[in-house]
Protein backbone atom coordinates (compact mmCIF):
# COMPACT_ATOMS: atom_id res chain seq x y z
CA UNK A 1 0.00 0.00 0.00
CA UNK A 2 0.96 3.36 -0.88
CA UNK A 3 1.59 5.72 2.56
CA UNK A 4 3.57 8.89 0.84
CA UNK A 5 4.19 10.40 -2.78
CA UNK A 6 6.70 12.12 -4.07
CA UNK A 7 5.78 13.56 -7.47
CA UNK A 8 8.24 15.37 -10.18
CA UNK A 9 6.32 18.49 -11.71
CA UNK A 10 7.39 19.31 -15.15
CA UNK A 11 5.65 16.97 -17.85
CA UNK A 12 3.32 15.83 -15.00
CA UNK A 13 1.75 18.29 -13.38
CA UNK A 14 2.13 21.48 -16.16
CA UNK A 15 4.24 21.60 -19.76
CA UNK A 16 5.63 25.25 -19.12
CA UNK A 17 2.43 27.55 -18.56
CA UNK A 18 0.03 25.05 -19.12
CA UNK A 19 -1.52 22.73 -16.90
CA UNK A 20 -1.96 18.95 -17.61
CA UNK A 21 -5.99 17.83 -17.63
CA UNK A 22 -6.07 16.01 -14.32
CA UNK A 23 -3.18 17.45 -12.42
CA UNK A 24 -5.75 19.75 -10.53
CA UNK A 25 -8.03 16.41 -9.64
CA UNK A 26 -4.96 14.77 -8.38
CA UNK A 27 -3.41 17.46 -6.01
CA UNK A 28 -6.92 17.83 -4.71
CA UNK A 29 -7.11 13.98 -4.11
CA UNK A 30 -3.64 14.26 -2.84
CA UNK A 31 -4.30 17.30 -0.32
CA UNK A 32 -8.12 15.17 0.87
CA UNK A 33 -6.45 11.76 1.23
CA UNK A 34 -4.04 12.94 3.60
CA UNK A 35 -0.92 11.16 2.37
CA UNK A 36 2.57 13.09 3.58
CA UNK A 37 3.44 14.27 -0.42
CA UNK A 38 6.17 16.30 -1.44
CA UNK A 39 6.57 17.31 -5.13
CA UNK A 40 10.25 17.77 -6.49
CA UNK A 41 12.26 19.31 -9.17
CA UNK A 42 15.45 19.47 -10.30
CA UNK A 43 14.99 22.93 -11.00
CA UNK A 44 17.87 25.09 -8.75
CA UNK A 45 16.39 28.29 -9.58
CA UNK A 46 12.34 28.62 -8.37
CA UNK A 47 12.18 29.02 -4.54
CA UNK A 48 8.81 26.89 -3.00
CA UNK A 49 6.95 30.02 -2.84
CA UNK A 50 7.86 30.47 -6.69
CA UNK A 51 6.62 27.09 -6.74
CA UNK A 52 3.52 27.47 -5.04
CA UNK A 53 2.74 31.04 -6.97
CA UNK A 54 3.29 29.29 -10.27
CA UNK A 55 0.67 26.35 -9.72
CA UNK A 56 -1.61 29.00 -8.09
CA UNK A 57 -1.44 31.10 -11.16
CA UNK A 58 -2.14 27.90 -13.16
CA UNK A 59 -5.66 27.38 -10.47
CA UNK A 60 -4.05 24.58 -7.99
CA UNK A 61 -4.58 25.67 -4.50
CA UNK A 62 -3.76 24.75 -1.28
CA UNK A 63 -0.39 23.92 -1.27
CA UNK A 64 2.16 25.52 1.44
CA UNK A 65 5.96 26.02 0.17
CA UNK A 66 6.33 22.34 2.83
CA UNK A 67 5.20 20.56 0.10
CA UNK A 68 8.46 21.23 -2.74
CA UNK A 69 11.59 20.14 -2.82
CA UNK A 70 14.25 21.47 -5.41
CA UNK A 71 17.60 20.25 -6.36
CA UNK A 72 19.18 23.74 -4.91
CA UNK A 73 17.35 22.35 -1.17
CA UNK A 74 18.46 18.73 -1.63
CA UNK A 75 22.06 20.43 -2.78
CA UNK A 76 21.99 22.10 0.71
CA UNK A 77 20.72 19.76 2.93
CA UNK A 78 23.03 17.27 1.44
CA UNK A 79 26.32 19.15 2.51
CA UNK A 80 25.17 19.99 5.18
CA UNK A 81 25.37 16.47 6.51
CA UNK A 82 28.31 15.89 4.88
CA UNK A 83 30.16 19.21 6.31
CA UNK A 84 27.88 21.64 9.51
CA UNK A 85 29.75 24.52 8.81
CA UNK A 86 31.45 25.44 5.50
CA UNK A 87 32.38 27.92 3.09
CA UNK A 88 31.25 27.90 -0.86
CA UNK A 89 31.56 29.79 -3.73
CA UNK A 90 28.14 29.32 -6.11
CA UNK A 91 27.33 29.79 -9.63
CA UNK A 92 24.07 29.88 -9.24
CA UNK A 93 20.61 31.85 -8.72
CA UNK A 94 18.88 33.62 -5.80
CA UNK A 95 17.40 29.96 -5.09
CA UNK A 96 20.58 28.11 -4.59
CA UNK A 97 22.26 31.01 -2.57
CA UNK A 98 19.01 31.02 -0.34
CA UNK A 99 19.55 27.70 0.42
CA UNK A 100 22.53 27.47 1.31
CA UNK A 101 22.69 30.53 3.47
CA UNK A 102 19.39 28.32 5.26
CA UNK A 103 21.78 25.80 6.56
CA UNK A 104 24.33 28.35 8.35
CA UNK A 105 27.17 28.05 4.82
CA UNK A 106 29.00 31.17 4.05
CA UNK A 107 29.97 32.57 0.66
CA UNK A 108 33.73 32.68 0.62
CA UNK A 109 36.45 33.60 -2.30
CA UNK A 110 39.26 32.82 -0.31
CA UNK A 111 39.76 28.95 -0.34
CA UNK A 112 36.34 27.76 -0.23
CA UNK A 113 35.72 24.18 0.89
CA UNK A 114 32.99 23.83 -1.96
CA UNK A 115 32.48 25.53 -5.32
CA UNK A 116 28.40 24.55 -5.99
CA UNK A 117 26.69 25.16 -9.95
CA UNK A 118 23.27 25.69 -10.77
CA UNK A 119 21.89 27.28 -13.84
CA UNK A 120 22.98 30.83 -13.91
CA UNK A 121 21.84 33.55 -16.71
CA UNK A 122 24.64 35.63 -15.23
CA UNK A 123 27.38 33.00 -15.98
CA UNK A 124 30.51 34.26 -17.15
CA UNK A 125 34.26 33.69 -17.47
CA UNK A 126 35.24 35.42 -14.73
CA UNK A 127 32.95 33.03 -12.63
CA UNK A 128 34.21 30.30 -14.70
CA UNK A 129 38.18 31.49 -13.74
CA UNK A 130 37.44 31.99 -10.24
CA UNK A 131 35.59 28.25 -10.19
CA UNK A 132 38.53 26.72 -11.99
CA UNK A 133 40.91 28.20 -9.29
CA UNK A 134 39.08 26.88 -6.20
CA UNK A 135 38.53 23.74 -7.55
CA UNK A 136 42.25 23.46 -8.78
CA UNK A 137 43.13 24.64 -5.35
CA UNK A 138 41.10 21.25 -3.45
CA UNK A 139 37.92 22.92 -3.13
CA UNK A 140 35.07 19.99 -4.00
CA UNK A 141 33.11 20.60 -7.11
CA UNK A 142 29.25 20.16 -6.69
CA UNK A 143 26.43 20.53 -9.16
CA UNK A 144 22.86 20.91 -8.48
CA UNK A 145 21.73 19.29 -11.35
CA UNK A 146 23.05 17.56 -15.23
CA UNK A 147 20.50 18.64 -16.99
CA UNK A 148 22.16 19.78 -20.07
CA UNK A 149 18.79 22.25 -21.68
CA UNK A 150 15.82 23.77 -20.39
CA UNK A 151 12.62 23.90 -22.57
CA UNK A 152 11.85 27.39 -22.94
CA UNK A 153 8.36 28.83 -23.71
CA UNK A 154 6.87 28.52 -27.14
CA UNK A 155 9.24 25.58 -28.13
CA UNK A 156 13.04 25.36 -28.10
CA UNK A 157 15.64 25.16 -25.42
CA UNK A 158 18.64 27.01 -23.50
CA UNK A 159 21.78 26.30 -21.74
CA UNK A 160 21.43 24.59 -18.52
CA UNK A 161 23.50 23.96 -15.27
CA UNK A 162 25.04 20.45 -16.91
CA UNK A 163 26.36 22.75 -19.65
CA UNK A 164 28.16 24.84 -17.11
CA UNK A 165 29.47 21.75 -15.39
CA UNK A 166 30.64 20.48 -18.25
CA UNK A 167 32.56 24.22 -19.31
CA UNK A 168 34.15 23.66 -15.56
CA UNK A 169 34.63 20.49 -15.81
CA UNK A 170 36.42 20.47 -18.96
CA UNK A 171 38.97 23.02 -17.76
CA UNK A 172 39.55 21.36 -14.22
CA UNK A 173 39.75 17.53 -15.32
CA UNK A 174 37.94 17.35 -12.45
CA UNK A 175 33.95 15.33 -12.23
CA UNK A 176 31.50 17.05 -10.16
CA UNK A 177 29.17 15.58 -7.78
CA UNK A 178 25.60 16.06 -9.37
CA UNK A 179 22.78 15.90 -6.19
CA UNK A 180 19.43 16.30 -8.29
CA UNK A 181 17.88 13.61 -10.65
CA UNK A 182 18.72 10.75 -11.70
CA UNK A 183 20.60 10.67 -8.73
CA UNK A 184 18.69 8.58 -6.35
CA UNK A 185 20.12 10.85 -3.10
CA UNK A 186 17.16 13.31 -4.36
CA UNK A 187 14.42 11.04 -3.90
CA UNK A 188 16.48 9.50 -0.73
CA UNK A 189 16.49 13.20 0.37
CA UNK A 190 12.90 13.70 0.21
CA UNK A 191 11.75 11.15 2.01
CA UNK A 192 13.85 11.95 4.83
CA UNK A 193 12.27 15.18 4.96
CA UNK A 194 8.85 13.56 5.40
CA UNK A 195 10.11 11.27 7.46
CA UNK A 196 8.86 7.95 5.76
CA UNK A 197 10.55 4.62 4.13
CA UNK A 198 11.27 4.61 0.42
CA UNK A 199 9.52 1.43 0.00
CA UNK A 200 6.11 3.04 1.26
CA UNK A 201 6.67 5.99 -1.14
CA UNK A 202 5.43 6.08 -4.87
CA UNK A 203 7.59 8.08 -7.04
CA UNK A 204 5.60 9.62 -10.04
CA UNK A 205 7.50 11.07 -13.14
CA UNK A 206 7.16 11.55 -16.89
CA UNK A 207 10.96 10.17 -17.61
CA UNK A 208 11.95 6.64 -17.35
CA UNK A 209 16.07 8.11 -17.33
CA UNK A 210 15.81 9.95 -14.14
CA UNK A 211 12.40 10.00 -12.37
CA UNK A 212 11.84 6.14 -12.61
CA UNK A 213 15.07 5.19 -12.64
CA UNK A 214 16.03 7.18 -9.72
CA UNK A 215 12.93 5.93 -7.40
CA UNK A 216 14.01 2.61 -8.52
CA UNK A 217 17.25 2.75 -7.22
CA UNK A 218 16.08 4.82 -3.78
CA UNK A 219 13.57 1.61 -3.04
CA UNK A 220 10.57 3.34 -4.18
CA UNK A 221 7.62 2.38 -6.26
CA UNK A 222 7.30 3.87 -9.42
CA UNK A 223 4.69 4.98 -11.81
CA UNK A 224 5.09 6.29 -15.21
CA UNK A 225 3.07 9.17 -16.79
CA UNK A 226 2.99 9.68 -20.31
CA UNK A 227 2.34 12.75 -20.42
CA UNK A 228 5.80 14.43 -20.44
CA UNK A 229 8.83 12.99 -22.08
CA UNK A 230 8.96 9.20 -22.10
CA UNK A 231 5.91 7.19 -24.07
CA UNK A 232 5.23 3.74 -24.26
CA UNK A 233 7.23 2.79 -26.85
CA UNK A 234 10.31 4.19 -24.55
CA UNK A 235 9.90 1.91 -21.99
CA UNK A 236 10.73 -0.94 -23.63
CA UNK A 237 14.35 0.62 -24.32
CA UNK A 238 15.27 0.52 -20.63
CA UNK A 239 16.39 -2.34 -18.81
CA UNK A 240 13.88 -1.82 -15.88
CA UNK A 241 10.23 -0.79 -15.39
CA UNK A 242 7.96 1.61 -13.55
CA UNK A 243 5.49 -0.01 -11.38
CA UNK A 244 2.48 1.42 -13.25
CA UNK A 245 1.94 3.28 -16.20
CA UNK A 246 -0.39 6.19 -16.46
CA UNK A 247 -1.62 8.53 -19.23
CA UNK A 248 -1.29 11.36 -16.67
CA UNK A 249 -2.12 11.67 -13.02
CA UNK A 250 -5.58 12.83 -13.36
CA UNK A 251 -6.25 8.41 -13.46
CA UNK A 252 -4.22 7.74 -10.22
CA UNK A 253 -6.18 6.48 -7.43
CA UNK A 254 -4.33 6.08 -4.46
CA UNK A 255 -6.82 3.64 -2.79
CA UNK A 256 -6.02 1.31 -5.37
CA UNK A 257 -2.27 1.10 -5.05
MG1 LIG B 1 9.53 15.87 -15.59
Amino acid sequence: MVKSVISDMDGVIYRGKQLIPGANEFIQRLLSSKLPFLFLTNNAEQTPLDLKLKLEALGIHGLTEENFITSAMATAMFLHSQKERATVFIIGGGGLINELYNVGFSISESKPDYVVVAKSSSFNFDQMKKAVRFIDGGAKFIGTNPDMIDPVEGGGSEPAAGTILAAISAATGKTPYIVGKPNALMMTLATRKLGVHPEDTLMIGDRMDTDIVGGIEAGMKTALVLSGVSDTEMIRQFPYKPDYVFNHVGEIDFTLL
